[in-house]
């Protein structure tokens, strides 16, 4: 089984680690390349690495830190129309973008080819994460969370607001151990969504009921149940 990292920055980074550490093999991707404003909180690269397309420089430190490990690299982006080539194969997704276009998609297409998902987002020193696949427990999604994207400029990205790489490691590590308890076929945590504020150092767990109406989960829950 592979899990799939979309987006191998902040929380792409860390989470590929743990989860190579794990045995687990890997299909990376992203189509940008590794910029000087990127390495303090994106750990797989050094400055050896600038101007190296993201994808190829992330495998090299992969295998360096974890020789054998599998990893497979895709210059692209996820988008409706590469999502499922990009899955052939998975076990588990792991949304590392910043994108919020990105999230919905990742969100709507775990429903669409069965393959489980791992969100996370960070941003200053505050980050979360939600497991997302179909279940019979009336576990929401994240479409159930935020019906839709809102417009341009109303929630600031991370290239915007800051990120602490701090943040982008707990919340990274977070996400790997999330994909590796759907890889192991634990479903417990899908549904809950953990919030982490380093600063406070207040985590909490909200569960996620699942709304009828969703458009991504609604029928592919009542078709499991
Ligand atoms: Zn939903």
């Amino acid at each position: 089984m592979i899990a799939v990292v979309i987006g191998v920055g902040g929380l792409g980074c860390p989470s590929a680690l743990v989860l190579a550490r794990a045995g687990i093999a890997l299909r990376l991707v992203d189509d940008d390349v590794v910029e000087r404003s990127n390495l303090p909180r994106q750990i797989l690269f050094s400055a050896s690495d600038l101007g190296l397309r993201k994808v190829v420089a992330g495998a090299a430190s992969l295998v360096r830190e974890v020789p054998g490990v599998s990893v497979e690299t895709v210059d692209a982006r996820f988008t409706s129309a590469t999502a499922a080539a990009l899955l052939v194969g998975a076990g588990v997704m792991l949304d590392c973008t910043d994108r919020l276009e990105t999230r919905f998609l990742a969100n709507d297409v775990s429903f669409a080819a069965g393959v489980p998902l791992v969100h996370g987002a960070v941003l200053g020193w505050t980050g979360q994460v939600m497991p997302i696949a179909k279940n019979s427990r009336g576990a929401g999604c994240y479409r159930c969370l935020f019906e839709a994207p809102p417009a341009e400029g109303i929630v600031p990205r991370c290239a915007e607001a800051g990120v602490l790489g701090a943040a982008c490691g707990a919340v990274g590590a977070k996400m790997a151990s999330e994909a590796l308890r759907l890889l192991a076929g634990d479903a417990s945590g899908v549904g809950t969504l953990t919030t982490i504020d380093l600063r406070s150092g207040n985590v909490r767990r909200i569960d996620v009921p699942q709304e009828n109406q969703c458009a991504a989960c609604g029928t592919a829950v009542r078709a499991v149940a």
